[in-house]
């Protein structure tokens, strides 16, 4: 984590190194804290990593890649007090933020592997030749949000190391303390002083000063569509090259001829992980008339027995990250029932002894419309509003009617089918009969108002690569 360069007699400074409290969302009791940095910090920071990114530029390709895939193995290596940390900042239960640490891992590992595969590519014309070549954008910055504390710091980190960029990262105000212990892992394995560092403290000042610094040479964002725009255009007046990574509302087509576990099992794994809060999570399942009843009978089994409380205790589902997640949930419901959506699961709170109230039911609300906000926006809980749909042509219509595309799902019975229906899906993602589409090897990113730029496999290391050719007449 980059240091503050002033001394403490400095007024101005002191006040901008007040300390900000991290809380347990569940108990909501102080679990660390973190310096409040502000715009001096940022100069400092990217004064720190423009001096070290050269010299790590100009490693041998196979020397980074060596480090890069040492931070994957470190990583995995202090899964046991790195789970825990990220399940006391943020909530979500043990066994996910173990599977976190893993996908995060494996983000260093394909970097790792892929980045050898990028060479200069010679182009050979009548009279000339050109050869393009790949260099390093140099200094990148990148803001993260809270509900994968270390897996959407991986994404963009793993691609500016293998590459030979510098980053500077301000993660989210809830979930600051696994981005600074993920520092540390990274340079314990060998990534250089200044190459990665950490910034905390009030994001709009620390966000502006980022984007105004014309050393920054590209700016990665994971977050909400209206923070991403607010940042777009700020980035626009240098202009800075951004890549978005945004909302989504993804769509889950079930047909009548899937396998009702394995739908069962997709919308299990896609919707309630991290109690909702997840990017990709569908929060408009469409099914076909055929398998309605059979579907919601069957899920709403299963989400009935998911169990609430504090991650450590081994349950199913943690609590929401804060009061206002809570506030859009409830308000969510409480809107599809003004419409006339039939709640059949769930729609209160579980009260639990001694832990905070942020930990909604489950909830199954059938009749879902587009006039209701769950069928309009996000609703970042573990909430699910079913819709019947006749036909095929129906169902990708009602799919494909949002603004948001990041992810969607199909479960059907045939291969074939399924490639048909996901070629007509305006998605960045398309899992066809899998939960879990989402992995280091390939390209993650949305279309619409839920971004633009790609994350992961090999594309995703050309986000921080200048395509640059030289052209000679021999
Ligand atoms: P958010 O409110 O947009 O915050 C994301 C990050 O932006 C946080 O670090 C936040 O800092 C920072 N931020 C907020 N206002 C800022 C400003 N004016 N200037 C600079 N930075 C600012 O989103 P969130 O609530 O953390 O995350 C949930 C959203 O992220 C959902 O919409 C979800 O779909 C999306 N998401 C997308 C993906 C994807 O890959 N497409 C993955 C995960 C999540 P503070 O925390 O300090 O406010």
């Amino acid at each position: 984590m980059s240091k503050p360069a002033s001394t403490p007699s400095d007024p101005l400074r002191e006040v901008e190194h007040a300390v900000l409290p991290v809380c347990d969302p569940a108990t909501d009791q102080v679990v660390g804290e973190v310096p409040c940095q502000g715009p001096a910090d940022v100069a400092d920071a990217v004064d720190r990593a423009a001096s070290a990114q050269p010299d790590w530029a100009r490693r041998p390709t196979m020397e980074r890649a060596e480090i890069v895939s040492e931070v994957g193995r470190r990583l995995r290596e202090d899964d046991r007090a790195l789970s825990r940390l990220i399940t006391a900042e943020q909530g979500k239960p043990l066994g996910e933020s173990e599977a976190e640490i893993a996908y995060a891992a494996s983000f260093f590992e394909v970097a790792a592997a892929e980045i050898g595969a990028i060479v200069p590519e010679e182009i050979v014309m009548t009279g000339k030749r050109a050869t393009i070549e790949y260099r390093p954008m140099g200094v990148t910055a990148a803001i993260t949000p809270w509900n994968f504390p270390l897996a959407m710091l991986a994404k963009k980190a793993a691609a500016a190391l293998a590459t030979g960029c510098g980053q500077i990262v301000k993660p989210a105000e809830q979930t600051p303390l696994t981005a600074i212990r993920f520092a540390e892992i990274a340079a314990s394995a060998g990534v250089p002083d200044g190459i990665i560092q950490i910034l905390t403290g009030d994001p709009d000042p620390l966000g502006d000063a980022i984007l105004r610094d014309p050393r920054v040479r590209r700016f990665s964002f994971t977050g909400s569509t209206e923070v991403g725009r607010l940042l777009m255009s700020r980035a626009a007046r240098q202009p800075l090259p951004v890549s978005l990574e945004l909302g989504g509302h993804a769509p889950l087509l079930v047909f009548d001829d899937a396998d009702l576990d394995r739908a069962i099992e997709v919308t299990m794994a896609a919707k309630f992980r991290n109690a909702g809060q997840t990017c990709i999570a569908p929060n408009r399942i469409l099914l076909q008339s055929g398998i309605h009843d059979r579907y919601v009978e069957a899920l709403s089994r299963r989400a009935a027995a998911l169990t609430s409380g504090r991650g450590v205790d081994g349950v199913d589902l943690g609590p929401l990250i804060d009061d206002a997640a809570v506030a859009k949930v409830e308000t969510h419901v409480g809107d599809a029932e003004e419409h006339g959506g039939d709640i059949v699961l769930g729609g209160g709170r579980r009260s639990l002894p001694g832990l905070a109230d942020r930990f909604p039911e489950p909830t199954i609300i059938l009749g879902a419309d587009p006039r209701m906000l769950c069928w309009r926006e996000e609703t970042f809980g573990p909430v699910c509003p079913i819709r019947r749909f006749e036909t095929a042509e129906e169902g990708i219509r009602l799919a494909n009617d949002s603004s948001y595309g990041l992810a969607a799902y199909v479960v059907c019975g045939s291969a074939s089918q399924g490639a048909r229906i996901a070629q007509s899906l305006e998605y960045g993602i398309v899992g066809v009969n899998d939960g879990l589409p989402a992995v280091a090897q390939v390209p993650f990113g949305g279309v619409k108002h839920s971004g633009f730029g790609r994350e992961g496999g090999r594309l995703g290391l050309h986000e921080y690569l200048v395509p640059t050719t030289i052209s000679r007449v021999d």
